[in-house]
C-alpha cells in the first residue's frame, strides 16, 4: 500500500447520506486514504481527471477498496 499515507483511522462513511457497506463483507468501517491519481499508467491513457486525487476507502475487514473521485 505505498500510495497511501500511513495514517490509520476506522471510521464510518456515508455517501449522498447512506451509510457505505463493503460489498464483499458487509463491514460498515473504513480507513480513509487520499491517492494520487497521476501515476504513469493514468497519463497514458491521457484521462483529464488523471491529476486529481481520489478519496478512498478501505475495508477494516477484508481490506476491499472503494474508490471515489469527489470528496464524499
Ligand atoms: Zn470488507
Amino acid at each position: 500500500m505505498g500510495i497511501f499515507s500511513k495514517e490509520k483511522t476506522a471510521e464510518q462513511v456515508f455517501v449522498k447520506g447512506i451509510k457505505l457497506k463493503c460489498p464483499i463483507c458487509k463491514n460498515e468501517t473504513f480507513y480513509h486514504r487520499e491517492a494520487q491519481l497521476n501515476t504513469k499508467a493514468f497519463s497514458m491513457m491521457n484521462i483529464d481527471w488523471a491529476n486529481k486525487s481520489a478519496n478512498c476507502y478501505v475495508c477494516t475487514n477484508c481490506s476491499n477498496i472503494q474508490w471515489f473521485l469527489e470528496k464524499v
